[in-house]
């Protein structure tokens, strides 16, 4: 079949989008089960990521780059980091990582805010 670009963008943006998220509510302080989950999860997601050029790809940046999963921080760095390496292969701007904090919202509304909301 055919590629269709407009498809594969559109589970990319979803994909990341999930990612990002997962990453801004993983916990600020996880016990190893966490972060064992975390990682366990990431490696299958490259894994399983439905677009294979895009899989091998992506398992060839967490062997560089491996996954951080010792904070809420440190993972939500990571994916940024990580997720601008694709921006420069396929030649996207930046995302400035350091405006990552409260970028990403699950619209849970479950979680206390810093600012007592
Ligand atoms: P996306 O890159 O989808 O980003 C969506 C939104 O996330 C942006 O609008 C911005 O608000 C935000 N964002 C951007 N950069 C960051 C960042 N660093 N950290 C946090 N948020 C950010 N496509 C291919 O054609 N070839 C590939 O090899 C390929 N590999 C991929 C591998 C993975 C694991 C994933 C999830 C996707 C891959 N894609 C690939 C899809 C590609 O990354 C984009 O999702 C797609 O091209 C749509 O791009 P976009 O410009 O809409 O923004």
């Amino acid at each position: 079949k055919l590629e269709n670009a407009t498809i594969k963008a559109e589970l990319g943006r979803a994909s990341w989008k999930l990612f990002h998220t997962m990453m801004a509510r993983f916990p600020e302080k996880p016990s190893e089960e966490d972060s064992l989950a975390l990682k366990t999860y990431i490696k299958l997601f490259a894994r399983l990521y439905p677009c294979g050029d895009c899989a091998s790809h992506f398992q060839q940046l967490l062997k560089k780059f491996p996954p951080q999963i010792g904070s809420r921080n440190a993972a939500a760095g990571w994916a940024c980091h990580v997720h601008n390496q694709v921006n420069e292969r396929l030649k996207k701007p930046l995302f400035d990582c350091n405006n990552i904090g409260d970028f990403y919202d699950c619209g849970c509304g479950d979680e206390k805010k810093a600012t007592g909301e």
